[in-house]
This record gives structure tokens, C-alpha cells and sequence, in this order.
């Protein structure tokens, strides 16, 4: 340790000067010594002129002899709490602050090993002309902070690192893996982005705190398949990530996504209920698929969104290709936004024939993407992606406000029906609300409105969407089960609310083969109907053969080609004259 309190004693008049001064002044020396902080003074030749006593605990310093005039770097050389790398780091700024006639704040970290320390540094100019450097242990604070801000960044649910601890630590494990080579040897760190699969569903038909356990039991079991090192994250509300670095030894990544689609996907016992999802995974590794974090990580987020597409309950590792396709989807997404404000849509319209009277008793609206450069887009090409980013919901609101327009043209027997996606009843009173308004700017009487919903759209929500349903009925809409036969097609959605008709998928009624077997389904169908009050219309008829077939089943109604197909808003007026003149021409001769 240093012995004592300097002036440390030299030849030249500027140290000698202010030690007769720090010595005439032995209180102000106490006060010096007195110091929380470990303090020196130099001169501009780095020649300390005195050091009080709490420097040498600050910094760790030997004893040395008081008589003999030292350097600040070699009393900083001789401190063992600090590094080489410290020591130059205090230097500098010593030497910024004497060439800049100022002062200079800073945090020396101290990093050696596992053990880090930091230390605050501050260099002040002195009236004299000479400068003083304190020297105080700050970390204990820092390491507070640092865990404040650790705390912080976990997600209070699962206490799992969460999306920006995540990054932070996916930033550096990429550097250190680009910086010693580890990623030029393909197989640099990895990231796994995990999506639940049907997680929404439970958290909606058994409630949050339902939804909360599961989160906590998934976490549970992620953390079981860990090895030290990697990084498991809960990013979103039902999507968690895994930073897995190719240290202590790379990993089989195929192995360890399955592994997880497995555990996630064991039943869970919460309450009393047992709860079944699955999980999705999106694998991306550096530097094969992405540099940076966000590369890799927008890779891994392309490959989980093809993990999704081909099943769920399973993974995918990015490919090149997918990025192409994603910028497809980005194309037409952008052209469909714009489609919307330039007003590209219309509604072609597809007449229903009752079979008993063999008239037309309404049309089916159906959408179509008037493409400038593609020309005629059929729906199947845009309503999904539409559904996905949302701009179904403003695209179904024209439709409806549109199609009332249409239909109060029509004669008053007729009526009008509209496909409503089950995308827009995630917002029930938003759609109620709209078909209020849209009946009453249109005038047309609720009675002549038919909303064709399908039957995915009775798994979710089930109880707001059965408000929403009676809330239409009450204000006269008719509601038809669209597709029926090719969902889930349980009974108990025909009991759960009183359609007023159900539709016959197509794919009954083409030719396939099995003539008998679709029939005996059409047939099931149409007594079904008949005994729950509720009206059939076979969809997709295109020949005679068909319709004889339908009618001998029972029918109530059909729709198809045999009769038209959808035609644009003009010719519909055409269609139900020709129609009329047809109808009364049979009867003649019948
Ligand atoms: P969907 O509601 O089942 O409509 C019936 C589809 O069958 C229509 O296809 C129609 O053109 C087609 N079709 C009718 N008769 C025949 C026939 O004899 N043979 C064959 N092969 N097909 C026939 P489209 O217009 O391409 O619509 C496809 C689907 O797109 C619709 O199926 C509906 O699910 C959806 N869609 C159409 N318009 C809208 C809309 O405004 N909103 C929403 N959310 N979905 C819509
Ligand atoms: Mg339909
Ligand atoms: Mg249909």
C-alpha cells in the first residue's frame, strides 16, 4: 500500500510547491484522506503530486516507499484491481483531459474472467493548472442496474427472457460466432421461433387463467430440453424463441425440433381440464440462412410460417425459395391495399332456383378482383392472404353494403346472400353493427339479407358469435351454414343455433365416381334439414343428371352452372327475365 499521504517528495519546484501546500494545510490532508473516493493529483507529465490514502484500498496498490517520486502509470501499473486494459483506458482519459484543458467522466469496466468490476473514473482540472483524478468502486450499483435491467427484461408470466433480452442476446452470440469464425464453418448459432398451435382456442373457450397455466407449463418443458447456454425467450403471446450457439458442440437441429413438437404436444392437465395444442417451428442458422440477427431471424420467421402452412405440429427449415414466395405474398398484398382504394372489387351474382316452383329465388353474391394487368381474379386467389392481413374486414363491408344496393333492384321475392368471413366475427358487434347500417342505407328489408357463414366460424368465440347470430336474426336476416359437409361438420353446430338453410358443398354433388355414396350423403343431409326446419340447396349443379338426382334426394333449392353461372350486376335483370320467360314457356307446355 502506498504509505501515507504524498506529497510525494521531487526535484522539481511544481510538486514541491503544492506538497508545502497539502502539507501547511494538514486539516485539508485529513479531509483528502477522510475521502470516500481514492484521489490523486498529476501534472501534465503524468507525475503525481499527491495521492490521498483511500487510493491505495481503492485501487489495491502495495506499500512503496513514500520517498521516491512515481509516475501515474506506475502507480496504476501497480494497482491489482486493475487490468492492463483498465490501466490503459484510465491513461487515456488522464491524457484526453490534459489535452482538451478539461475533465472527463467515465466507467472503467474491469473484466477478467467470470468476475467483472467497474470503477468510476473522474478527471478534473485544478485552478492550479494541475489535474486530480478520483478513483471509487462502483459495482456493486452497477451490477444492481445491471439486474434491475435483467429483471426488466423478463416476462413476468413465465419469467422467461423475453423478445428484447432475446435479441440482445441473438446480437451477441451472431458477433461472437462471425468475430472467431465459428458461423464461416456453416454452422454458427441457430434459432428456433416456436408458434402454438390452437393455444387462441384454449385461452378462449377455457379463460385466461387457463391460458396463463399452459403458458407456464409450455415454458416449463422448453426449459426442459435446454442445454446450458442456449436461450429460451417467450417473444409474443403465444410464441416463444430458442437461441441455441453451436458451443459447447453443434447440434443435431432437425433432432431437437422434433423433440420439441413432441413435448409441447403431450396433453396438459390444467384444472381439471386436459388440453391438447401443438407446436410450430421455424429453424433458421447462421450464416447459411442470415448474418445478422435480423436476418436469421426473419429466415427462421419464413420458415415457421411454412411450418404453419403445411399442417402445423411440425417444423421447417428456411429455404431460399421461401423468401421469393414471401415476397410474392408482399407484392400482392401491396396490390390488394391498393385494389381496395381504387375500388378494383365487384360482385358478380349466382341465381338460386327453388325446386319445388322452379323459380329464382335469390342470387349469391360472389367477389371478384377486376385486376388491371390480371384481369378477372377469382377469390380463392386473394381471400385467404386478404384474411390474413386483415383487410377482410373492409373488404366484407363493401361486399354487404354492396350487395344490399344490388339486391333492393330485384324483384321483392327475391333475395340476396353474402358470404361473410368468419375472419370478420372476431369483432361480433363491429358486424352487427354493419349489417344494421348496411340494411338501412339500402332500405332493404332484413328478411331478403342472407349471411352464408361457414362452419369453422362456430369453433371459436362460441358464445359472442351466438349473440351476434341471434342479434342478425332478430333483425329478420336468414343465416345458411355454408360448405356443409366439408368441415368439422358436427351435428351439434346445426343444434347450437337455428340455421335457416344449410348448403350442400359442391364436392356431394360433382361426379366423382361414387354416385351412391354421395348420394346417401345428400340424402342424410336433406332429412337432417327437414327435421330441424331447416331448408337444403345443393351447390355446384351443372348438369341434368345432377339436378335429377338432387331433386329425388329433396331437396329444397339449387345453384349452379346448369342454371348460369355468376354473372356482373348488370346482367341480372337479363337473367330473371329470361329466366321468368323460360319458366312460363315449360308450364305452357307442361
Ligand atoms: P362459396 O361460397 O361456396 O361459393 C360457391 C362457389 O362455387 C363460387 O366460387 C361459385 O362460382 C362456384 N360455383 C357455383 N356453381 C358452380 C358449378 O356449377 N360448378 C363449379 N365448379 N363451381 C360452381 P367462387 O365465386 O370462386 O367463390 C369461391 C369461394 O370464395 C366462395 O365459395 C366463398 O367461400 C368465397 N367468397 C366469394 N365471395 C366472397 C365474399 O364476398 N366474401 C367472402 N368472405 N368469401 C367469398
Ligand atoms: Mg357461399
Ligand atoms: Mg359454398
Amino acid at each position: 500500500m502506498l504509505s501515507s499521504c504524498l506529497p510525494l517528495p521531487g526535484p522539481d519546484m511544481e510538486r514541491s510547491a503544492l506538497g508545502e501546500q497539502a502539507c501547511a494545510a494538514p486539516h485539508l490532508r485529513a479531509a483528502l484522506n477522510g475521502m470516500g473516493l481514492g484521489l490523486l493529483t498529476f501534472n501534465r507529465s503524468l507525475e503525481i503530486l499527491f495521492a490521498n490514502d483511500r487510493l491505495a484500498t481503492t485501487l489495491e496498490i502495495p506499500p512503496m516507499a513514500a520517498d521516491r517520486a512515481m509516475s501515474l502509470p506506475e502507480v496504476l501499473e501497480g494497482s491489482a484491481a486493475l487490468t492492463a486494459a483498465a490501466v490503459q483506458r484510465v491513461q487515456e482519459a488522464c491524457l484526453a483531459a490534459i489535452a482538451a484543458s478539461g475533465g472527463h467522466r467515465s466507467t472503467i469496466p474491469v473484466l477478467s474472467g467470470q468476475a467483472s468490476r467497474f470503477f468510476a473514473l473522474e478527471v478534473a482540472r485544478l485552478d492550479d493548472g494541475h489535474w486530480m483524478a478520483s478513483f471509487e468502486e462502483v459495482t456493486a450499483r452497477h451490477t444492481a442496474e445491471a439486474s434491475a435491467i435483467e429483471l426488466a427484461m423478463h416476462d413476468p408470466l413465465t419469467g422467461l427472457p423475453n423478445r428484447e433480452l432475446f435479441h440482445r442476446r441473438a446480437v451477441a452470440a451472431l458477433a461472437e460466432a462471425a468475430q472467431d469464425g465459428t458461423a464461416q464453418d456453416g454452422a454458427g448459432p441457430a434459432v428456433l421461433l416456436i408458434d402454438l398451435d390452437r393455444f387462441k382456442a384454449v385461452n378462449d373457450t377455457l379463460g385466461h387463467p387457463v391460458g396463463d397455466a399452459l403458458l407456464r407449463l409450455v415454458a416449463k418443458r422448453l426449459r426442459s430440453v435446454l442445454r446450458s447456454g442456449d436461450v429460451v425467450a417467450r417473444i409474443g403471446g403465444d410464441e416463444f424463441a430458442l437461441l441455441v450457439p453451436p458451443i459447447p458442440e453443434p447440434v443435431d437441429l432437425a433432432q431437437l425440433a422434433k423433440r420439441i413438437v413432441d413435448v409441447l404436444g403431450r396433453s396438459y392437465l390444467i384444472d381439471g381440464h386436459l388440453v391438447n395444442i401443438g407446436a410450430s417451428i421455424g429453424v433458421a442458422q447462421a450464416p447459411r440462412d442470415g448474418h445478422g440477427h435480423s436476418q436469421v431471424l426473419r429466415s427462421a420467421d419464413l420458415a415457421l410460417y411454412h411450418a404453419k402452412q403445411s399442417g402445423r405440429s411440425t417444423w421447417s427449415f428456411f429455404e431460399p425459395q421461401m423468401d421469393a414466395r414471401a415476397l410474392a405474398r408482399r407484392a400482392l398484398e401491396i396490390d390488394l391495399r391498393r385494389a381496395l382504394a381504387l375500388r378494383e372489387f365487384e360482385l358478380h351474382y349466382q341465381p338460386q332456383v327453388d325446386l319445388g316452383t322452379n323459380a329464382i329465388v335469390g342470387f349469391e353474391a360472389l367477389l371478384r378482383w377486376r385486376h388491371p394487368g390480371r384481369g378477372l381474379v377469382p377469390p380463392a386467389d386473394f381471400i385467404p392472404l386478404a384474411e390474413e392481413i386483415g383487410l377482410i374486414v373492409p373488404l366484407g363491408e363493401w361486399v354487404l353494403r354492396e350487395a344490399c344496393c344490388a339486391a333492393t333492384r330485384w324483384p321483392p321475392g327475391m333475395s340476396v346472400a353474402v358470404n361473410v368471413s368468419p375472419h370478420q366475427f372476431a369483432d361480433t358487434a363491429r358486424l352487427v353493427r354493419l349489417v344494421a347500417k348496411s340494411l338501412e342505407a339500402s332500405g332493404l328489408p332484413g328478411h331478403r339479407l342472407e349471411i352464408e357463414i361457414t362452419e369453422s366460424v362456430l369453433l371459436r368465440h362460441e358464445q359472442a358469435v351466438l349473440t351476434a347470430l341471434h342479434s342478425l336474426r332478430a333483425m329478420g336476416v336468414r343465416m345458411a351454414m355454408d360448405d356443409f359437409g366439408t368441415g368439422y361438420s358436427s351435428l351439434s353446430q346445426l343444434y347450437s343455433f337455428p340455421f335457416d338453410k344449410i348448403k350442400i358443398d359442391r364436392s356431394f354433388v360433382r361426379d366423382r365416381g361414387d354416385a351412391a355414396g354421395q348420394a346417401a350423403i345428400i340424402r342424410a343431409i336433406t332429412a337432417l334439414g327437414a327435421s330441424l326446419g331447416m331448408a337444403t340447396i345443393a351447390e355446384g349443379v351443372e348438369t341434368s343428371e345432377q339436378l335429377a338426382r338432387i331433386r329425388a334426394e329433396g331437396c329444397t333449392s339449387v345453384q349452379g352452372y346448369l342454371f348460369s353461372r355468376p354473372v356482373p350486376v348488370d346482367q341480372v335483370d337479363r337473367l330473371i327475365f329470361e329466366f321468368a320467360g323460360r319458366r312460363s314457356a315449360s308450364n305452357t307446355v307442361g
